[in-house]
């Protein structure tokens, strides 16, 4: 098997420390070293995260895209595909801040509107204590927790919310609230799986934030981006998939007349509002992440770098699955 060449280089360094890139963000950089547009030479951009994927899944990463649920867009980045959260987030996160992490994901999955967000006064209410596991689980556990985890202040809780939402593990929601972040969505799509939460009956990915059947005895889920496709014609049957239940019509829904912004549930107009003050935030990320590159970056880059020749030995026998994994997502989102 041929090597990476620059082309591919480029593509991995500018998800690497940039990442994760939003799709045209991602197809940009594609035209730019390969000369060809994605939209019009599919094949070859497949062929391309196919070959990268071959010889990250060596090193246990995968170039990955996912939608991110608030936004609807699609979004491209390298993820490590080690189960475990503290090696995801350990190079740069403390023991107690993953903890909290963790607790803020329960929090905002098991929160009860679909909606996929919590405010930030119950953000900092997650308690890390239960996030731990105490092996003898005897009577007086409590005092037997790491003095880190329970001195976890207040202000510590507020800074590390700060640093994930900056990371993209967290984002701030069009509606002010807090939700997962876009690294989230790309990290944990199997972690969703096996965690039991509600898939979406039309893409079938896990459901963060999504509409319910208007029926109450009914538990389909659909993703609000999902919705707009499925109901796009005017004519189309609105029928829950599961009840039959006619599915209301939702704002930023194609009706005729897309100037009416109407009061309330306001989904489409404040999406973009927020894509819009993200786009500035990433930015001031990507300076800031250009001046002091990463540990965790540096370090991949030298593993990249020293491991690239026996990687494309072992990546011939390694298994492909993730590389078509994404390659199947990109594929289902075309059409
Ligand atoms: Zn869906
Ligand atoms: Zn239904």
């Amino acid at each position: 098997m041929a090597p990476l060449t620059w082309r591919h280089h480029t593509l991995l360094q500018a998800l690497l420390t940039r990442g994760p890139l939003s799709e045209r963000q991602f197809h940009d950089v594609f035209a730019a070293v390969s000369g060809k547009k994605p939209a019009t030479h599919q094949q070859l951009f497949n062929d391309t995260l196919l070959k990268i994927n071959k010889d990250l899944a060596y090193l246990q990463f995968e170039l990955r895209a996912c939608i991110n649920q608030y936004d609807g867009m699609v979004y491209y980045g390298i993820v490590n595909n080690t189960a475990d959260e503290e090696s995801k987030l350990g190079t740069k996160y403390s023991v107690p801040q993953i903890a909290f992490y963790k607790g803020l994901l329960e929090a905002i999955l098991h929160e009860t509107g679909n909606d996929g967000s919590i405010t930030s006064i119950d953000a900092l209410n997650v308690r890390l204590d239960n996030q731990v596991i105490i092996v003898d689980g005897s009577q007086d556990s409590q005092s037997r927790l790491p003095t880190s985890i329970k001195n976890f202040s207040f202000s510590q809780k507020e800074k590390t919310l700060n640093e994930l939402i900056q990371d993209r593990w967290l984002s701030n929601t069009s509606t002010g609230k807090i939700g997962l972040g876009t690294r989230s969505f790309l990290d944990l799509r199997s972690w969703f799986r096996s965690n039991d939460i509600p898939s979406c009956v039309v893409c079938n990915e896990a459901c963060i934030k999504a509409s319910g059947c208007p029926n109450e005895g009914c538990n389909v889920r659909i993703h609000e981006y999902c919705l707009r496709k499925k109901f796009s014609q005017r004519k189309a049957s609105r029928a829950c998939p599961g009840c039959g239940t006619e599915w209301p019509r939702q704002d930023g829904e194609a009706d005729g007349d897309d100037n009416v912004n109407e009061p309330g549930e306001d989904e489409a107009p404040s999406a973009n509002r927020s894509s819009k003050k993200r786009r500035k935030r990433v930015k001031a990320e990507l300076v800031e992440e250009n001046n002091n590159a990463g540990p965790s970056t540096a370090v991949l880059r030298r593993t990249l770098r020293s491991a690239k020749a026996e990687a494309v030995e072992a990546a011939q026998e390694a298994s492909s699955a993730g590389a078509s994994q994404a390659t199947r997502a990109s594929k289902r989102r075309k059409k």
